[in-house]
């Protein structure tokens, strides 16, 4: 089988798992975290990247899914957004530009 077809099933699983770690979030935040974690773990077993969408939706000290407004403090300033962790206060700077050609498959 071809890598590419593992890596897409991973990305599956690894969608799967975020939007259940925000389901939980609230009720079970250790359950929520534990999802994530499996979502990192796959991720490195297929080698599959973490989708740029998810990238801001964890935190990558202690792994909890994060919320803005509820568990973290998301700010964008330009192309940049800052994502703060409540729970560990790690921050996380992302920026790429958007809204280009980074769409998949072939111009
Ligand atoms: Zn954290």
């Amino acid at each position: 089988m071809k890598h590419a077809k593992w890596q897409q099933i991973a990305l599956e699983r690894i969608y799967r798992l975020f939007e259940l770690a925000q389901q939980e979030l609230e009720k079970h935040p250790q359950r929520s975290k534990r999802y994530v974690n499996i979502a990192l773990e796959i991720s490195k077993k297929a080698r599959a990247r973490i989708p740029d969408e998810l990238k801001t939706s964890y935190c990558k000290s202690c792994h909890a899914y994060l919320a803005d407004g509820k568990n973290a403090d998301v700010k964008k300033i330009g192309r940049i957004t800052f994502v703060k962790c409540r729970g560990c206060g790690f921050e996380r700077k992302t920026g790429r530009k958007r809204g280009g050609s980074e769409k998949n498959g072939h111009n």
